[in-house]
């Protein structure tokens, strides 16, 4: 193996830039050649690729962001894009490939590898719902970026007498919800996972004034349904009542952004080191996780076959602490 390449690809998060520079890095420590594709699997289609030297990473492990870019490319998903971004490849030169990405991204890298492409992946999302790792690249940099934000609301919540859902990202996976509201001592927190009656709703905010305290918080994840702004519809009246006045902060893509936190930037360091070392040592078709504090291989084809649950005894700590 001579040249490899790199891409970041699908939603963005605060690990990347480390991630890239640490596969670059190592990449030129055992005599390789590096490309970086721009766009993700976008730029790859289109032959965005350029040559990375040690310099082109110099002072990217502490920005947010990713230094490649990145895209959701509808085309690849189609036979004939795929057919177009191994034609790069080779036209390139490159000969092993390293996708760093959530579920769709590693997907596409599983189909680059059915075709006989030689590709490695390192999960990379803030919901952190790839299975074969216990924590994926961007994860803790955002978690910490929502805590942040849930201090601070519960300093004014309290200052006013406030009941405030804050909703966190997490379409599918309730993930960031749960481990925020967890840290950031939520009063309720909901999940897509877990259907939560009205009720329940209702009962935390009335517990929350019976109790005494001066807020309510609640975390809610993107895709749980009806969603905040229903809450907050159905309980327009019941303010007075209840004793709070009701408030959503929606957090948005503040959470993908800023700069990466000490345990991403060691989290990205390993496993991009590992990831180029899987594909120098032929085992192509895998990603690297991170298992038990240890850097391990799982099948692309395992990766993503379902997506990781959140943690139910987590779960039920929620209604014990609050
Ligand atoms: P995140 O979870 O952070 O949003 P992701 O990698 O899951 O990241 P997606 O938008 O799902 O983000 O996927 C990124 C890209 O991966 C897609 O735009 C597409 O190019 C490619 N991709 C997704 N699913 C497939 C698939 N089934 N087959 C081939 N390529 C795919």
């Amino acid at each position: 193996m001579d040249r490899i390449a790199v891409l970041t690809s699908g939603g963005d998060n605060p690990g990347l830039n480390p991630c890239i520079r640490a596969v670059v890095r190592i990449g030129l420590h055992l005599g390789l050649q590096v490309m970086g594709i721009h766009r993700g699997y976008a730029g790859l289609m289109g032959g965005d690729i350029k040559p990375l030297d040690t310099r082109s990473v110099a002072g990217i492990i502490a920005k947010g962001g990713t230094i490649l870019g990145t895209a959701r490319a509808p085309r690849f998903r189609e036979a004939q894009g795929r057919r177009e971004a191994v034609r790069k490849l080779n036209r390139h030169g490159i000969d092993g490939l390293v996708v760093i990405g959530g579920n769709g991204s590693l997907t596409g890298a599983l189909e680059l590898h059915r075709m006989g492409f030689p590709v490695v992946g390192i999960p990379s999302t803030i919901d952190n719902d790839i299975n074969g790792t216990d924590i994926a690249v961007g994860v803790d940099t955002a978690l910490n970026t929502i805590l942040d934000a849930i201090d601070k609301i519960k300093d004014t919540a309290s200052s006013h007498n406030r009941a405030f859902l804050i909703e966190t990202m997490g379409r599918n996976s309730g993930y960031l919800a749960l481990s925020s509201g967890i840290a950031g001592g939520a009063e309720l927190i909901l999940c897509p996972e877990i259907e939560t009656p009205f009720e329940e709703i209702i009962k935390t905010i009335d517990d929350s004034y019976v109790q005494g305290k001066a807020h309510c918080i609640i975390v809610v994840a993107e895709g749980w349904r009806p969603g905040a702004d229903e809450v907050v519809e159905r309980l327009r009246d019941r303010q007075e009542e209840l004793g709070f006045s009701i408030r959503v902060t929606r957090l948005g893509h503040v959470q993908r952004g800023g700069a990466p936190l000490a345990f991403d930037r060691i989290l990205a360091t390993r496993l991009g080191a590992a990831a180029v070392r899987a594909l120098m040592d032929g085992k192509r078709g895998n990603m690297v996780g991170w298992v038990e504090s240890r850097a391990q291989l799982t099948p692309l084809e395992e990766a993503v076959a379902y997506q990781k649950e959140i943690d139910p005894e987590l779960y039920e700590l929620t209604q014990i602490m609050n």
